[in-house]
């Protein structure tokens, strides 16, 4: 071993959506980590940031729920979901849900994020290093011991009981542990843009047609997050195309928000975000552990990735206590963390994948189907409740049964419609 050398109890690699919320876990409970994080510093560039209800109960959990900035915190509890063009389809109302986790929550870009790296930084038995990048495992025999790192030069070994790789979808401690990994790249991706809105938006908007997908969601000091799909690659394309182009395409899609697409004047109001989905055969090993998208990388139809990666830092912390009591750190004993996630992260990977079938298409047969389904949630509640609390991250299991499938497509009569 060369370098300088720590001893800790968790070494987490990447303070992204599940490693920061790890660290702080872990910090509550006094259990000694160290996690490192290759960026310079808490992120800052744009993107989107819906809280669902399970991720909000995760910051509660924390204690920091009621400690976001409400400067930059907007409850939304409407989403209508139209068709390109304006004709509304359905409409969820997060009001059906049980308080107070009865709304989805949007920030502004990072600011959950930060408001987590912030509590992670007070915390004495916890050391986050910016600019740390993880480089090898350290093993006896089959068993992880530790890892190797790189911090501004400086070659550092962490001699850890449980390293967490906690490194998104690309992740190079999966690699290290030689577990095998499908990777998908989907062929779309999102643009996604922040703007100043001229008009009141309470209520967010989700509109479907050919290939085609925008959301407008309402964010806090007026603001409008706009996501809207393109094909991986094309963002520079649809750059130079210019913006009154991306605006005469967006006021296609619904002329009534003409005015807040003018006001987007400028590319660094915009970035993309490519979408992928992770499998992996397992998420844990003899001394090491895969959360977040490392694990299982779904696509954000789903609106659960970050979600997913909170819930699995909880479950892990909750766990890791009584690895460090009973000094196992074995697969087989990590395996509970992987057997209470799977069955929810599984589910919900499958459902966007659905999603992907039904909402990215631009089969006018499929796109029919589509549109039945949501004219069918519209009207039936209980469909619409279990749509509503699987995107909440409340439901493990699937939310529509075969017989489901088949009323909700139109084809059958629900006799229990009316019970949420
Ligand atoms: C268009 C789009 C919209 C989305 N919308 C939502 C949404 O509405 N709701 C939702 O819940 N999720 C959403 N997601 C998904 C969400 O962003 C991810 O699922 C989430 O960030 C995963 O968290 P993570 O901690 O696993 O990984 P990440 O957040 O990717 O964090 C990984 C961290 O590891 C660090 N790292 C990587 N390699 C190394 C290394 N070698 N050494 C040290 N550090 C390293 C990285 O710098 C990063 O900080 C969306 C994703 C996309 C693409």
């Amino acid at each position: 071993m060369a370098g300088t050398i720590v001893d800790t109890d968790i070494a987490v690699v990447g303070a992204g959506g599940g490693g920061a919320v790890l660290a702080l876990a872990l910090a509550q409970k006094g259990i000694k980590t160290v996690v490192l994080e290759q960026a310079s510093g808490p992120p800052q560039g744009l993107r989107g940031e819906i809280l669902q209800p399970n991720g909000q109960q995760v910051l509660d959990r924390l204690g920091l729920l009621n400690k976001l900035p409400v400067e930059s915190t907007r409850p939304v509890r409407t989403f209508h979901f139209c068709r390109v063009g304006g004709e509304r389809l359905c409409t969820i109302d997060y009001g059906a849900l049980p308080a107070p986790y009865n709304q989805a929550v949007v920030t502004l870009p990072n600011v959950a994020h930060h408001a987590i790296l912030t509590a992670v930084q007070t915390e004495p038995s916890v050391s986050l290093w910016y600019g740390a990048s993880f480089v090898s495992l350290v093993k006896e025999g089959a068993q992880v011991t530790g890892l190797t790192a790189k911090r501004g030069g400086e070659d550092i070994t962490i001699r850890a009981k449980v390293v967490v790789g906690a490194d998104g979808a690309f992740s190079k401690v999966r690699d290290a542990l030689a577990i095998p990994a499908e990777v998908h790249l989907y062929p779309q991706g999102y643009l996604i843009a922040i703007i100043d809105s001229p008009m009141p938006v309470t209520e967010a908007k989700y509109y479907v047609g050919k290939k085609t997908i925008l959301g407008l969601f309402p964010a806090a000091g007026g603001k409008v997050y706009c996501f809207y799909m393109i094909p991986r690659g094309s963002y520079d394309q649809v750059k130079a195309q210019g913006l009154p182009a991306l605006q005469q395409a967006w006021t296609a899609i619904d002329p009534a928000f003409a005015p807040l697409f003018e006001q987007l004047k400028d590319w660094n109001q915009t970035a993309f975000m490519p979408t992928g989905r992770v499998r992996t055969p397992t998420w844990v090993a003899d001394g090491a552990v895969l959360i977040g998208d490392a694990a299982h990388a779904m696509n954000p139809h789903a609106s659960q990735g970050r979600m997913q990666a909170m819930v699995d830092a909880m479950t892990l912390a909750d766990l890791l206590p009584e690895c460090l009591a009973e000094k196992n750190f074995s697969a087989a004993k990590l395996k509970a963390y992987e057997q209470a996630r799977r069955p929810q992260v599984t589910m919900l990977q499958r459902l966007a994948d659905e999603q992907v079938l039904f909402w990215n298409s631009a089969n006018p047969v499929i796109g029919f189907l589509r549109d039945r389904v949501f004219r069918t949630l519209d009207r039936n509640a209980r469909l619409r409740y279990r749509v509503l609390s699987t995107t909440a991250g409340l439901r493990q299991s699937p939310p529509f049964s075969l017989i489901d499938r088949v009323m909700a497509a139109g084809f059958l009569p629900d006799p229990c419609a009316k019970n949420a």
